[in-house]
């Protein structure tokens, strides 16, 4: 039977559909290291798996407001100086995102993002028959949108702008300047700013700045899941101004109800778990800066050096698409990478270095014998 315009309008999600062929391959023998998957090796919090245990043993197996428990919404607040009704808790970020693309975007809508991108904002904008307007980032300049380039991008059309800093997939981390400038058109042409804000926690040279506060159409989406290594927990939360999460909560609720009871309350007071969250940091930015030195030195590659999230986005200059490259990668040294296409960033492919330095140190190499070998 044929699916919807909707549906066909969009593709599998490339990482999965890569981290299915890495598993594929590991279970058929193949000594397969998969760089592939924006995930890390971390274990979450004591507190996060005890919290969440108690919360079943004493019953919280039900359905909770569709906005949230209020506990959890006013902990929110206090942390993103909001009120509780500004907060939704979504089911992982994906479900915030997409529920606040559908409550808000209309067939024939401009959506703009800087890509390469997470791939969601145009499946989403896909499945609301928005029109894409990207502005292009490149690795010369740190993969940095400029203001210039955003107000060549945005018009009276314009619904919403999504930004993503710390970035998937090029690393990049935007100066407080851009995404100001971002939230005041936001508010001059009255679009929605988003401003995704899921790898806070993983920022480099302390340049992370939240859009919250800047303007009054920003929507923040932060969350748990690559902050607390809770990514099948699927616990986030959207931060907006009352009517909007009002609206987002119509679509949240029909398609979803609630987030998860038990783990909503298994996060209360998460973000009091600083040592935690300053291990991961450090550990991970000590895996940026070993995957770096390896491939910066590699023959053919052009590397911008992540400045957060967990990803490095090389561009390749051998004469093959992003998909021939990863499949050949793939087959020749068994290293799972994702090609840049998927991303709108053709000529790329990116690496995930959320994985042990034990197997990053493998990894890079077998990536850098692949490219010697072409030289
Ligand atoms: N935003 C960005 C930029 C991401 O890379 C991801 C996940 O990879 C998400 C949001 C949503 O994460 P999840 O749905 O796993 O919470």
């Amino acid at each position: 039977m044929k699916a919807s315009d909707r549906c066909n309008a969009i593709k599998p999600l490339p990482t999965v559909v890569i981290k299915q062929k890495c598993a594929e391959m590991k279970a058929a023998g193949k000594d397969i290291i998969d760089l592939s998957i924006g995930d890390t090796d971390f274990m979450a919090p004591a507190s996060l798996t005890q919290g969440v245990q108690k919360a079943l043993e004493n019953g919280k197996t039900h359905y909770t407001a569709t906005t949230g428990i209020k506990e959890l919404r006013e902990e929110l607040a206090e942390r993103h100086k909001a009120d509780f009704s500004e907060i939704l808790v979504s089911v992982g970020g994906k479900e915030g995102v997409c529920s606040l693309f559908l409550a808000m975007v209309n067939e024939g809508d401009e959506v703009v993002f800087p890509e390469p991108a997470w791939p969601a904002y145009r499946a989403y904008s896909a499945m609301c028959g928005a029109e894409v307007k990207n502005i292009p980032t490149s690795v010369e300049n740190n993969f940095e949108p400029t203001i210039d380039s955003l107000h060549e991008n945005v018009s009276n059309k314009t619904k919403l702008v999504a930004i993503n800093s710390p970035n998937n997939p090029t690393g990049a981390s935007y100066q407080k300047e851009f995404i100001k400038a971002a939230a005041e058109l936001a508010d001059d042409y009255g679009f929605i700013l988003l401003s995704d804000e899921i790898y806070s926690n993983y920022d480099y040279e302390e340049r992370f700045v939240s859009a919250r506060g800047m303007g009054e159409n920003v929507v923040v989406l932060d969350g748990y899941s690559k902050t607390f290594a809770a990514t099948g927990l699927r616990v986030c939360y959207l931060v907006g101004n009352k009517e909007l999460i009002k609206q987002v909560n119509k679509i949240h609720a029909y398609n979803v109800g609630n987030a998860p009871s038990a783990v909503q309350y298994g996060v209360l007071g998460l973000y009091n778990e600083k040592k935690y969250m300053e291990k991961n940091h450090k550990e991970m930015k000590s895996r940026n800066d070993l995957v770096y030195d390896v491939l910066k030195e590699t023959p053919g590659l052009e590397i911008s050096k992540s400045k957060g999230a967990f990803y490095l986005f090389p561009k390749y200059s051998l004469n093959m698409s992003s998909v021939e490259l990863c499949a050949d990668i793939l087959e020749q040294q068994e290293v799972g990478l994702v090609p840049g296409s998927a991303f709108g960033g053709e000529e790329h492919f990116r690496i995930a270095y959320s994985q042990p330095k034990h197997i990053l140190e493998q990894g890079t190499k077998r990536i850098n014998d692949y490219f010697e070998a072409k030289q």
